[in-house]
Order: structure tokens, then C-alpha cells, then sequence
């Protein structure tokens, strides 16, 4: 929105920064540390503040160096079969490489509590995918919110928290100059005109709780987030309205989530139970125990994909919608497991998400709550769940009986299923939850150059206007593999704190 001048500011800061998850803290942090005065504008309070950066796993990604890095983003950002269209401008992946590449020593560098997390990079058959290294913060996304939280302290960033950015505010010539937001103080909501002499860097997360935006976007509807639900898109619509070109729209990480009514977050399954929670230092996937069995199917009671699931891109294969029937025959789709499975933990991951340590929803640990609220359908027969679940007994008792041969044989034909993991289903009660795409984050947003600037639809910066975190991320439709997000919150963070920084600014 246009201001003329003369018009009355409420505060001033150098750079004006919206939203505090970890692109909004790293910006500012590095801001700061460039000689710049930093502002946060927080729409949550300090008490009831929860975002996708407090609600995540705390992992971040590490190539060993920056020629790795640029092979494995460009494989990546490659579009499928086609060796020059990339999702992502080339100038950009080697930006993210250079600060991926130092991003631990920033951490260490400032203290931060961290230690190596197993796993490689989520398609080591791309180049340099099986060079990344994985760290993860002590006390996983909340030990990383604290940590973001003491060096925005230390280096004198005030947030002003309750404070809603609303639209940004332009001069005459298109540059971002400041911010307009709502603040709410002793239940009265007054407006704030927040100046920028240098600039704004739009940080405020995705849109993963805005329905319209997700029915206009994302490749399959309904589709579920286990993060914050404060997510609401207000950047998409800032950013429109000064202008600015979106990129990455369709671009989710997701998989299949667990969605319940009365809770506005989804849950993310641990599919392996208990045994996962083993996972630590120096433990890899290959060295977990697996107690259990379980299966995924869609609503004609068939499974359709290996259960060893690339945990960030599966979403893909859900998007099948059927022509005839007019359906998604894989929305929603069911895990399906038995007795060993139910006594084997909590079902969801408790590592992150809503059942994390953010306290959202405290899961039974045996699972009884949930199987009494009907989350969980439970029968004694295999025939029985599927008529529970309204799909075919007759074929999901074929798929289980094909799964269970396959079991005993150590082998499966149809999907590759891993070894360890052909534990057949044979233990009443037999169980079933709905599972609906859905995961961690969206990537959509606008788009940026490698300098963090937003770009309008002519492919210019606007002036004034930078952005980092996942609103607008660098990934395209693949992600690089748990801890790619916070690589990147780390990286544009950076990049976007210098930059805005060094920004001669207005008077
Ligand atoms: C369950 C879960 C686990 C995850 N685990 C990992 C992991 O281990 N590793 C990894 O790399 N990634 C992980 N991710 C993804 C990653 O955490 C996020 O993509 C990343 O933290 C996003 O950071 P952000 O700063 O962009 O957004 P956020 O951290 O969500 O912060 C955005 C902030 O902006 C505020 N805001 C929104 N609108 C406004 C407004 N209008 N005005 C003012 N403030 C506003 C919000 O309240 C929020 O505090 C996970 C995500 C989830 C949900």
C-alpha cells in the first residue's frame, strides 16, 4: 500500500522483520551483527508462541563442501527427464551451497548445542546425496528456538510480540518502506506503522492452514500440516499485493499424516512404534530393531506404494485422482497394523509435531485414549476393520493374506518392502487409522534471488523487500531430506540478514 509522505510512524528500525521462527531470528541475529538495528514483528504471544521452527525435529543437513552441495540442489532442482529446467535459478543453488556448506560452524560458532543425527541426504542416488551429513539441536525444535532465542537477546533484536504484519507499506517509487500491523494490548487492537529505513524481510512461514490457497495450489485437496496453525499465508498476500512473482507453489514436504477432528494439527505416524525412538547418535535406520508390521492402503484396500516411503515426497504419488469415479482412490488411505504395533508406543511421532514437546496433545501411551475416541478402529478381523473402515473386507483380507505370504517368504515382489520390515499381521485386534497427504511444510511463496531479494513479475527486485524461511523457499518439487528447511532458514537467514543490512536505504 502506497504511504505519501509525511506520514506519522509509530517506530523505526532499520530493518523491520515479520515473523519469528528461525528465517526471521537468523535475519535478524545477522542484521545485528552487520551493524544494522533489527525489529521482529511476532503476531503470537511469548507464552502461546508456537511455530514450525519450535515444532520441528531440530535436524539440519551439512554437505562436506560446497562442490557436493551444488551437485546434489541441482540434481534436486532438476526437472524430471529434463536436463536444463531447473525448479531453482542456478545462482541461487550455489548460494545455498556456500552457506549450507558453513552453516554448522555458524551454529558452533555461537554456541549452539547440537550433535550428529544419522542419515544421508533423503535421494543418495543423486549426486552428492550420500555426502550430506545430518545434525540436530539438543532438545530437537525447542532447544533451536531457545538457541535462536538467546543470540536474538544477546544481540539487542527487539520483538514485538501480538503485533500482526498486515500489508507492507511502499513510497511513490515501489520501495518497500515499512510495515502496517495490528497490535493487541489488554484486549484493544490499535494499528502500528512500523518504518523501514533499510528494509523488510518477509519471514511469516507458508500456508499450510489457509484452505483457499491450498485448494488453488497444492496438487491434492484436502491436504494436512502437523506444524503451527499460524500459518495462515499472510505472506502470499503481502507479497502479492506489492507485486511480487510467486515460484514453488505446488512444492510441498509431505507424505501421509494422521488428521483428527477437534485438533487443528495433523500427526505424523511412527510407523515402527517405540523402537524408533532408539534413534540417536550413531544409530542409522539399519540399526533399528523393528518389533511390528504394518501396511498402507487405499480405499479399494490396496497397497500401492513401498511403505518405505521417501518421507518428503510421497505426497506426489497421492495427486492420482481417478477420471471414471471421479475420486482420489488414495485419499484417504489407511495404515493398517495389529496388536504388536498398538503395545508397540504411542502412534505418532513424538520427536516432533503436535505430540512433541510443545504439549499440543498429550497421546496416550499405550494408545487407549485415542482407540476410545474412535481415532484408532480396532476389530477382531481382519474382515471386520475393513467393514469398520468402510472399504472392501474381501480385499483388504486378499491384500493381508498376500502381505503375511510375503512375510514368510522374506520377500516382496510387489513393492521392495525392506526385510526387516515383513512382519506379518496376525495378532488381533487388527488396527486402522485414516491417513491423509499431508506434512511438515509447504515451499510455495514468493520468489527470491540469491541475494534474498523478492522479485516482482518481471523477474526484478522490488526495492526494499527481502525474504527467507520457508515462505518462498529455494526447494522445488524435491526436497533434499529431513533438514532441509532449517538448512535453508539458516542459509537465506544469513544471506538475507547481510544484504538488508547493507541496503542504503531511504530517508
Ligand atoms: C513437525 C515438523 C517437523 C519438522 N522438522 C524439521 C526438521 O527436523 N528439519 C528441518 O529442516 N525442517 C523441519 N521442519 C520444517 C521447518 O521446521 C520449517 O520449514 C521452518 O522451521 C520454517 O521456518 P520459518 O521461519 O519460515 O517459519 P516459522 O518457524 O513457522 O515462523 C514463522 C513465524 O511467523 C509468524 N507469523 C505468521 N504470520 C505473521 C504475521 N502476519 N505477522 C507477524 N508474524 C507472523 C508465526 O506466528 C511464526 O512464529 C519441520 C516442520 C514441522 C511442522
Amino acid at each position: 500500500m502506497l504511504v505519501r509522505s509525511g506520514v506519522s510512524w509509530d517506530k523505526t528500525s532499520d530493518v523491520v522483520i515479520i515473523g519469528y521462527g528461525i528465517g526471521g531470528a537468523v535475519s535478524a541475529i545477522t542484521a545485528a551483527e552487520s551493524g544494522a538495528e533489527a525489529i521482529i514483528l511476532e503476531k503470537q504471544s511469548p507464552e502461546t508462541k508456537h511455530n514450525n521452527t519450535s515444532m520441528s525435529g531440530g535436524i539440519y543437513i551439512t554437505p562436506p563442501d560446497v562442490q557436493s552441495g551444488l551437485e546434489y540442489m541441482t540434481a534436486l532442482c532438476r526437472v524430471a527427464g529434463m536436463p536444463n529446467m531447473l525448479w531453482t535459478d542456478r545462482a541461487i543453488i550455489r548460494a545455498w551451497a556456500e552457506y549450507a556448506a558453513t552453516g554448522r560452524q555458524w551454529v558452533e560458532e555461537r554456541g549452539g548445542s547440537i550433535f550428529p543425527n544419522p542419515g544421508v541426504g533423503e535421494h543418495p542416488q543423486l549426486p552428492g546425496g550420500a555426502m550430506l551429513s545430518k545434525h540436530r539441536f539438543r532438545g530437537m525444535g525447542i532447544g533451536l528456538a531457545r538457541f535462536l532465542d538467546d543470540q536474538v537477546k544477546a544481540k539487542k533484536v527487539s520483538v514485538l510480540y501480538e503485533t500482526r504484519a498486515v500489508r507492507l507499506l511502499t513510497n511513490l517509487r515501489g520501495r518497500v518502506v515499512g510495515v502496517e500491523a495490528e497490535t493487541t494490548q489488554n484486549g484493544q487492537t490499535r494499528r502500528l506503522r512500523i518504518r523501514a529505513s533499510r528494509a523488510v524481510v518477509l519471514a511469516p512461514g507458508g500456508f499450510e492452514y489457509d484452505e483457499e490457497t491450498k485448494l488453488n495450489y497444492l496438487r491434492v485437496y484436502p491436504t494436512y500440516f502437523t506444524g503451527s496453525a499460524a500459518l495462515t499465508g499472510d505472506g502470499i498476500r503481502m507479497a502479492l499485493d506489492v507485486g511480487a512473482q510467486l515460484w514453488h507453489m505446488n512444492c510441498v514436504s509431505a507424505r501421509l499424516v494422521m488428521k483428527f477432528p477437534g485438533i487443528a494439527n495433523a500427526f505424523t505416524p511412527d510407523h515402527l512404534g517405540k523402537a524408533a525412538l532408539g534413534k540417536g547418535p550413531g544409530k542409522g535406520d539399519e540399526a533399528i530393531p523393528v518389533t511390528s508390521g504394518y501396511i498402507i492402503v487405499d480405499g479399494d484396500g490396496r497397497r500401492y506404494t513401498s511403505e518405505n516411503i521417501a518421507g518428503h515426497a510421497l505426497y506426489y504419488e497421492l495427486a492420482l485422482f481417478d477420471t471414471h469415479r471421479l475420486v482420489y482412490p488414495r485419499v484417504p488411505s489407511y495404515i493398517i497394523f495389529d496388536r504388536r504395533r498398538l503395545e508397540n508406543g504411542p502412534l505418532p511421532l513424538v520427536t516432533s509435531g503436535p505430540a512433541g514437546q510443545t504439549g499440543i496433545y498429550r497421546w496416550s501411551a499405550d494408545n487407549g485414549k485415542e482407540v476410545e475416541r474412535g481415532w484408532i478402529k480396532t476389530a477382531d478381523t481382519v474382515r471386520g476393520l475393513a467393514r469398520k473402515v468402510g472399504i472392501s473386507a474381501e480385499a483388504l483380507e486378499r491384500t493381508v493374506k498376500t502381505f503375511n505370504r510375503y512375510c514368510e517368504k522374506g520377500k516382496d515382489p510387489d513393492f521392495s518392502r525392506k526385510t526387516k520390515e515383513l512382519i506379518p499381521l496376525e495378532s488381533a485386534p487388527y488396527c486402522a487409522v485414516d491417513l491423509w497427504p499431508g506434512g511438515p511444510n509447504t515451499q510455495g511463496g514468493p520468489r527470491r534471488n540469491s541475494r534474498g531479494q523478492i522479485l516482482n513479475a518481471d523477474g526484478k527486485p522490488i526495492p526494499g523487500l527481502y525474504g527467507c524461511g520457508e515462505l518462498g523457499s529455494v526447494y522445488g518439487m524435491l526436497y533434499p531430506g529431513g533438514g532441509g528447511n532449517i538448512t535453508e532458514g539458516f542459509a537465506f537467514g544469513r544471506i538475507v540478514g547481510e544484504n538488508a543490512a547493507r541496503e542504503k536505504g531511504v530517508s
